[in-house]
């Protein structure tokens, strides 16, 4: 399942892999386990089977705002403290922006401190990873939504328990739905 997902990434990608080999990778995934889920949180939201959705570079051009498709497509980060998502305190469900999958519960949501929206664990089966050596050559385990390939963030194993992960997520990657009829209230984002 894994390697099925990790392959699903960009062309770029995988050549970086074929690249790197597989030992790296291996010594890199070896500390921990980024795609560790210990809750039931959201299982309930994901449809029965991911079928992948692809488009163009131009058909995404079409649907994203620039940043989303430069963060989503190009795995660019942004800016932190920036996103209106690290102070979402609502119960309910993070969709991916690219292709609406719920990736996150609000459950699993936390205060990393970091100015990007940060949690312990995604929806079981809805992301997947990849070793990413953009940053100074340092292996990173990139995440990216199982079914459109949407960059998400990075997963760092310094989250808290139960997972022990940081799943940091570029919050213009994301949007929040709210859980209906739980008290929460349908305001104005901000
Ligand atoms: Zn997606």
């Amino acid at each position: 399942m894994n390697r099925r997902l990790f392959l699903f990434g960009s062309a770029a990608a995988v050549t970086t892999l074929a690249a790197v080999g597989l030992s790296g990778r291996k010594i890199a995934s070896a500390a921990f386990d980024p795609l560790k889920v210990t809750t039931t949180y959201g299982h309930d939201l994901v449809p029965a089977t991911i079928e992948k959705i692809e488009k163009t570079v131009e058909e995404w051009k079409a649907v994203l705002t620039p940043d989303q498709f430069a963060v989503l497509r190009e795995e660019a980060t942004e800016r932190p403290f920036t996103s209106p998502l690290n102070n979402e305190k609502r119960t309910g469900t993070f969709h991916c922006a690219g292709c609406d999958l719920p990736l996150y519960r609000s459950e699993t949501k936390y205060d990393s401190g970091t100015g990007w929206p940060s949690f312990y664990e995604a929806i079981k089966d809805t992301v997947g990873t990849k070793i990413d050596y953009s940053y100074f050559g340092i292996p990173r385990t990139e995440v990216h939504c199982a079914r459109c390939g949407g960059h998400q963030g990075h997963i760092f194993n310094d989250g808290p328990q139960p997972t022990g992960n940081r799943h940091c997520i570029n919050g213009i990657a994301l949007t929040f739905h709210p859980d209906a009829g739980s008290g929460n209230v349908e305001s104005e984002s901000g």
